[in-house]
């Protein structure tokens, strides 16, 4: 009787540093089948751990520079030291036409980039539960500089202001239950009256006739209601 858009829904889960959001977007992509994550460009370095095309696909510079002129990015922005990242446009789109839904896993500029291009844009900002939790978990990882720190403690504060311009703010203080908050969420996001594409209810006369003459239901006194 009604017939949802078949179009996936695009998702942006975005946070402040070390508030765990990789984490929680693995989680998320384990334990549901309809949920793609798009794969970033970037040409920034790889780290230690990494593989190309699972975090990202690492390019150069140059590389990056020409897939702009061509067009192939939904967005791109100079996120950290003057590196690019970048949301491919074909990937998304076919992903999206395949009732995939699809995670974007990209900063506050970029997510607005997109919410203007796609308003149905669903936007999720996860928070590590205090800042003095991310100075912990920034000096645990202990692979940054003084400078570099300072840098990105500035970023999530700026970035902290611009929570109001997403619809959802999750808080990691325990990952399941992040990863619970979110699926209920995107769960009641496909409930949503604007999702649906047409509401048909065909043939009702048709079908009304059809029940009153039906044999094995007891009809004689269907319309005795009481007043
Ligand atoms: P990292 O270098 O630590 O992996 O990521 C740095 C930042 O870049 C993160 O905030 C991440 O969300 C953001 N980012 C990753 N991919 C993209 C992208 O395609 N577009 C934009 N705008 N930001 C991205």
């Amino acid at each position: 009787m009604l017939k949802t858009k078949r179009q996936g829904s695009l998702i942006i889960i975005s946070g402040t540093t070390c508030a765990g959001k990789g984490t929680v977007v693995q989680h998320l992509i384990q334990r549901n089948q309809n949920l793609s994550l798009s794969i970033s460009y970037t040409s920034r370095d790889m780290r230690d751990g990494e593989t190309n095309g699972v975090e990202y696909f690492f390019v150069t510079q140059e590389e990056f520079e020409k897939k702009i002129e061509q067009g192939d990015f939904l967005e791109y922005e100079t996120v950290q030291y003057g590196k690019y990242y970048g949301t491919p446009k074909k990937e998304v789109h076919e992903l999206l036409e395949q009732g995939r839904d699809v995670i974007l896993e990209i900063d506050v500029k970029g997510a607005q980039k997109i919410k203007e291009m796609f308003p149905e844009t669903i936007l999720i900002f996860i928070m590590a539960p205090s800042m003095e939790e991310v100075k912990k978990r920034i000096k645990a990882r202990g692979k940054e500089n003084n400078e570099q720190i300072i840098k990105r403690f500035q970023v999530a504060y700026q970035e902290i202001n611009e929570i109001p311009k997403y619809n959802y703010v999750v808080v990691n203080d325990e990952v399941q239950l992040a990863v619970q908050k979110i699926e209920a969420i995107l769960l009641s996001e496909k409930c949503r009256v604007d999702r649906i594409e047409e509401i048909a209810v065909e043939n009702q006369e048709e079908i009304i006739h059809e029940f009153l003459m039906d044999k094995d239901f007891d009809n004689s006194n269907s319309f005795d209601f009481e007043v």
